[in-house]
């Protein structure tokens, strides 16, 4: 519901109870016979698949990557509510680390009014903020790898995954790569957590060392995959399921099932633009919370 508010005052709307400075400024930039994606685009985006996202972004600690003046200008990773933030966002913090929230439409358009275009949430949820509520493994391949290897990286991650008693679902980042994500309950604090999230990465190191790597210096990258672990932890965030990324062609964080996850998969056609329209297929993590299992710690 995108209204024009005071005639005369053409450059303010409001949307969903929220006001809409600019509207037509572009966030990514025209080109070509691409008109760009304005802030009031942006908005629409979020109302078209807000039924479908807001269950994964409502109520979670967030960090968001705004950019004022559109992709090409400066990006912020903001965790704190700065002066000017609508009332829509608001800030919370466990054992020192501080986040960001939101919880419905509203809070969604704030977000698009103050130039938020990607929104990254902790793997635990807003009413326990110290217990994790899911896993993301976040590959990411080396330039130049055949986008085959993340395939099978992801296979192999969600075959690892089953031998822990762990279920699993994949997304795209956005970017040039997969995530999984596998939904958990656990009594395990941050800290042990991240520890079974690093020797998981680890075994696949070992277990591989030609295919996979663990540890994000890159001079052990070329050629291989990292297994980056680190998206887990107190503080740390994954892009969120539906966001879109700052990046040219408004991607978006998009949830896959696995059977699309297979060397033919173009993970740049996921974008602002194409995405509302796979909200009419079945919800590929349908099941995500049925398929929670409990993380224990390993035995050794
Ligand atoms: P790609 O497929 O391109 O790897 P990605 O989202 O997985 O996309 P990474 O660079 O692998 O990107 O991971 C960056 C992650 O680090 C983000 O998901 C974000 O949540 C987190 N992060 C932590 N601090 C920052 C920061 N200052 N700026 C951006 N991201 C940050
Ligand atoms: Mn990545
Ligand atoms: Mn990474």
């Amino acid at each position: 519901i995108v209204t024009a508010t005071k005639p005369g005052s053409r450059d303010v709307r409001e949307v969903a109870g929220q006001r809409l400075t600019h509207p037509d400024r572009l966030l990514w930039p025209n080109q070509g016979s691409d008109p760009g994606v304005s802030k009031a685009d942006l908005a629409a985006y979020w109302q078209a698949v807000a039924e479908r996202a807001l269950p994964e972004i409502a109520d979670r600690p967030l960090a968001l990557v705004r950019c004022p003046d559109g992709i090409e200008g400066e990006h912020f990773f903001q965790k704190h509510k700065t002066r000017g933030m609508p009332d829509a966002l608001r800030e919370g913090s466990e054992d020192g680390a501080p986040f960001l929230a939101l919880s419905d439409m509203a809070g969604l358009v704030a977000a698009t009014q103050i130039g938020a275009i990607e929104l990254h949430g902790w793997g635990s949820p807003g009413s326990d903020p110290a217990h994790a509520d899911r896993l993301v493994f976040d590959l990411d391949p080396a330039e130049d790898l055949p986008f085959e290897r993340s395939v099978e990286a992801a296979l192999e991650v969600r075959r690892r995954l089953k031998v822990a008693g762990l279920e699993c679902y994949p997304r795209t980042s956005g970017g040039k790569g997969l995530h999984v994500v596998a939904p958990i309950t656990t009594q395990m604090d941050w800290d042990a957590v991240r520890a079974w999230c690093r020797s998981f990465a680890e075994s696949m190191e070992r277990d591989a060392p030609e295919l996979f790597v663990s540890s994000t210096r890159k001079t052990r990258r070329t050629g291989r995959i990292l297994i980056d672990w680190l998206r887990n932890g107190l503080g740390s965030t994954a892009v969120a399921s539906y966001s879109p990324r700052a990046r040219p062609g408004a991607p978006v964080a998009t949830p896959l099932s696995w059977r699309e996850v297979t060397p033919k998969l173009d993970i740049k056609a996921f974008s602002i633009r194409t995405v509302p329209a796979r909200l009419r297929k079945a919800d590929p993590w349908l099941d995500f919370d049925r398929d929670r299992r409990e993380l224990k710690p390993t035995k050794k």
